[in-house]
């Protein structure tokens, strides 16, 4: 087996590895490794992407779930939780906001909730489209038919986000009830694609049960779907779930799976992540410097985005979207990288860093 820089390089190369070689490398890593790897995962990010940081503006419209997700702070068991939603004027009045601090992309995420249905969800779409003709609406609303995400790209949206969580069934099914699976899951991610929206997928690290060989079938995963997106962030315990006492995932563990992303899709768009930015203070600034290009700043009216607890000690739930952007801005600046004002579509590049325009 070759050593781990240089299945790095080999990676870099052919954008490649076999399960073992996967395995091996994520077993094998220590710090001087790491540095190795972000080395290559920053010259990619810059080749492609210069110093500049695609932001996105997150609105959590609903935290009504009919999922039971083991690890998640929003699932339907927990009684704890404050449900709320947000009705059409206030999405709207998220996104005018957002607008005006220089938003182009806005994500519409929540819990599994049928209360919108999928009128009334089209309609949403037309109406903030048609609003900001020159934003992109991404949806991140989990699994529905194929159908309903045909009617939705239909109706305009543009990018869809649903995390595989897990690639490997067994460690899936540790981490859902029965009724949930990792072949629906990727199902859903599959026609999402070939119905055209820029697909986003992405994992929990550190996730209860979690081994490398997992790791390493989530990159064969992502390798062959080729997303246009991947978020990771650590699995962050919430207090009101099964996991509650279940160890978090690492800083050190989640950087070093964004450098592999980097290295191995080099134009990747890759989040540092709220999660991230959770359990270290300076967690996204070392997420972009490990090779990630967004950041996903929050657009929900500060009277609900406590409720919307995925995890514990979320960060920034306190704050106006106005105050989120620029301390983002001035985190990015004091590193030497720049929020933009732009939709940021995903474009396929060639290695000498040239938009394709086949
Ligand atoms: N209902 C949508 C949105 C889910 S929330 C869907 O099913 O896609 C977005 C992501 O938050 C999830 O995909 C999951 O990976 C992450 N998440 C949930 N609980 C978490 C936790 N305790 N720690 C870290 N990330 C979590």
């Amino acid at each position: 087996m070759e050593k781990p820089k240089q299945l790095i390089d080999k990676l870099e190369e052919t954008s490649r590895l076999a399960k073992e070689e996967w395995t091996a490398l994520i077993q094998g890593r220590n710090q001087e490794i790491a540095e190795y790897l972000f080395e290559k995962a920053r010259y990619w990010q810059h080749k492609y992407f210069g110093n500049r940081i695609y932001t996105r503006g997150l609105i959590e419209f609903t935290n009504y779930c009919k999922n039971d997700c083991y690890y998640c702070g929003i699932r339907k068991s927990n009684k704890n939780a404050e449900r709320y939603r947000l009705a059409q004027e206030q999405i709207l009045e998220c996104c005018q906001n957002g607008y005006e601090l220089g938003f182009r992309t806005f994500v519409l995420q929540g819990g599994e909730d049928g209360w919108f249905t999928q009128e009334k969800l089209e309609n949403i779409i037309r109406v903030v489209k048609s609003s900001y003709n020159d934003c992109a609406v991404t949806l991140s609303l989990g699994e529905r038919s194929k159908e309903s995400y045909e009617g939705l790209f239909r109706a305009g949206a543009d990018r869809y986000l649903l995390r595989h969580e897990t690639a490997n069934e067994k460690h899936y099914r540790d981490l859902h009830p029965a009724k949930l699976s990792a072949d629906r899951r990727k199902e859903c991610l599959w026609n999402l694609k070939e119905i055209g929206y820029q697909t986003g997928t992405g994992f929990m690290v550190g996730s209860p049960g979690q081994t490398p060989e997992h790791l390493a079938e989530d990159m064969l995963f992502i390798r062959e779907l080729e997303p246009q997106m991947v978020g990771i962030g650590p699995f962050v315990p919430h207090h009101d779930t099964p996991f509650a006492q279940e160890a978090g995932g690492t800083v050190e563990l989640t950087l070093f799976m964004i450098g592999l992303l980097r290295v191995m899709l080099p134009d990747l768009l890759l989040p540092a992540t709220t999660a991230l930015g959770t359990i270290d203070p300076l967690g996204r600034e070392k997420g972009v410097q490990a090779g990630a290009n967004v950041v996903m700043p929050n657009l929900s009216p500060t009277s609900v985005r406590k409720k919307y607890e995925l995890y514990d000690n979320k960060i920034c739930t306190g704050d106006e979207a106005a105050e989120c952007r620029n301390c983002l801005n001035r985190r990015m600046e004091k590193i030497g990288y720049q929020l933009v004002v732009d939709r940021g579509d995903y474009s396929r590049r060639d290695k000498g860093g040239e938009l394709c325009t086949t």
